[in-house]
């Protein structure tokens, strides 16, 4: 290790403690990585990514030092939740510090339908926390018993609960986020309500975000639900129906075509061969109103347990959005994802999908929120809920991947291709938004360099970025 390193090794010692810093072994390697392996592509850029040094502040304090010390060092600091992230968000492309924040986790407070709590605080942890006080999350992603929610908002997009709530950017679920800079002497600022977004889903590049206050829902008992079919389109008007139904209080919605559901296997023994499945979770005072609609058209409720109160399995959403993809892989190591979104011309455009790459391309949907405010209660409107999808691809090679994802993209479907570290294109005004804060809160470049195309400092590889 080079001396300057070995210098701010003493240091983070000093602020964190020993057993905080670690700089060698398989824990180095684990906190280095997140879930990129489920890329082809990113696999063969990412797998000797690493960081020549792991730290665990638990402290607001401990954190602003840590940070002053890797800014005087001048070496690259990348944050980290949880490393569940699918793309390589949180690992080092150019060594230096990984900041982890899985002990900085208090949950300060649960006041008036909104939490604040500290980035690193697990979002099952901050469930548990809402629903003793009659609340719960209004979004969170599949992996919420481990991801944090400054992860969440540094790199989700959304997941369970969007179908009522809308994703992580939806309009007043973030009240306020909290960073420090990434300078000498840190500095903090707190953004509320709009001015947050532009800090949101920025793959860790500007700032450190400290505290984050966010909206809850009121709390609801739910139950898991799945209903089977072997009439792929029956069951799809059936789960759109269900979905768009306002009347209905949900918080998944999702649709597996057949083989998908036979590499669920902790549930299979519950699903029917050749048959293709839909998950709802719904407000358990509905549960019976819901299947005897399904039943009337033949269509069988295979599964229905009770989501605990406090969180604890079975979860159902173990099975939905990108843990649909990870059951998958275990069964079949070549399948990858896209995510995808269709218009009001779904149906359609699933055909002709799935039809044009039979056995290629296996359709898993999510249904979500498009606007919040109308979907349910007296002013619901079918057309507030859209249809998405994390279709499985088996990847061949990335020439064919390309194809699909073309194919795909001129019958109407919105693809975002996943498989890169970048953050993505986005508008002119946010891609100008996002620059301006990254300058603001990182004038020197050193957070998670590299990960944004349009800042083109970067110290570790020259000016050119
Ligand atoms: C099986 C599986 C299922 C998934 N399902 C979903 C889903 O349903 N919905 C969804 O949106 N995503 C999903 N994901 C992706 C991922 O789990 C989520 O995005 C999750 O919220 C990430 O949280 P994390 O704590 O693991 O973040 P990390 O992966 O550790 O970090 C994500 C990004 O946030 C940055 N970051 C982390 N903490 C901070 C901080 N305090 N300040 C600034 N930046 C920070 C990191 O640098 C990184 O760029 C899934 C992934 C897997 C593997």
């Amino acid at each position: 290790m080079p001396s300057s390193l070995a210098l701010l090794q003493a240091d983070l010692v000093s602020i964190v403690g020993e057993a905080n810093v670690i700089s060698s072994g398989d824990t180095l390697d684990t906190l280095s990585k997140d879930y990129y392996w489920y890329s082809p592509s990113l696999r063969a850029q990412l797998d000797e990514k690493r960081a020549d040094l792991v730290v665990r502040p638990a402290t607001t304090a401990q954190l602003r030092a840590v940070i002053a010390a890797c800014f005087t060092a001048n070496v690259a600091i990348t944050p980290r939740g949880a490393g569940t992230g699918n793309y390589g968000q949180c690992m080092p492309l150019h060594g230096g510090v990984v900041i982890d924040l899985s002990r900085y986790d208090r949950i300060h407070s649960v006041e008036g339908g909104v939490v604040r709590a500290d980035s690193g605080a697990r979002l099952g942890a901050i469930e548990t926390v809402a629903r003793a006080a009659g609340w719960e999350l209004r979004c969170y992603p599949s992996t919420w018993m481990k991801a944090t929610l400054g992860g969440f908002f540094g790199g989700g997009a959304g997941g369970i609960g969007g179908v009522r709530w809308g994703g992580i950017a939806a309009i007043d679920t973030v009240v306020s986020i909290t960073i420090l800079t990434i300078e000498a002497e840190p500095r903090t600022i707190r953004y509320e309500g709009h001015e947050a977004m532009i800090a949101l889903r920025t793959f860790g590049t500007t700032g450190i975000m400290t505290e984050i206050e966010m909206r809850l829902a009121p709390k609801l008992d739910y139950d898991q639900l799945a209903f089977s079919s072997t009439d792929w389109a029956q069951l799809l008007d059936w789960t759109d129906a269900a979905t768009r139904n306002g009347a209905w209080r949900k918080r998944v919605a999702s649709q597996f075509q057949w083989p998908i559901p036979s590499y669920f296997k902790p549930i299979k023994k519950h699903l029917r061969d050749n048959e293709h499945v839909s998950f709802l979770i719904i407000d358990r005072a509905q549960t019976a109103e819901v299947i005897a609609a399904a039943e009337a058209l033949g269509i069988a409720c295979v599964y229905n347990r009770p989501l605990a109160d406090p969180p604890k399995p079975p979860f159902l959403s173990d099975f939905t959005y990108n843990h649909t993809t990870l059951w998958a892989m275990k069964s079949e190591p070549a399948y990858t994802y896209v995510q995808a979104g269709f218009g009001a011309d779904f149906r359609n455009q699933i055909s002709r999908l799935t039809t044009e790459f039979p056995g290629e391309v296996l359709m898993h949907l999510e249904w979500g929120a498009i606007d919040p405010k109308r979907v349910v209660g007296p002013d619901s409107s079918p057309d507030a809920i859209g249809v998405g999808a994390i279709p499985l691809i088996l990847y061949k090679n990335e020439a064919r991947f390309i194809e699909i994802i073309a194919f795909a993209r001129s019958i109407g479907i919105s693809v975002s291709n996943t498989h890169n570290v970048h953050l993505p294109d986005s508008t002119p005004e946010i891609t100008a938004a996002r620059l301006a804060l990254k300058h603001q809160v990182d004038p020197r470049g050193l957070q998670n360099p590299g990960k944004m195309k349009a800042f083109t400092i970067n110290p570790f590889i020259g000016a050119a970025g």
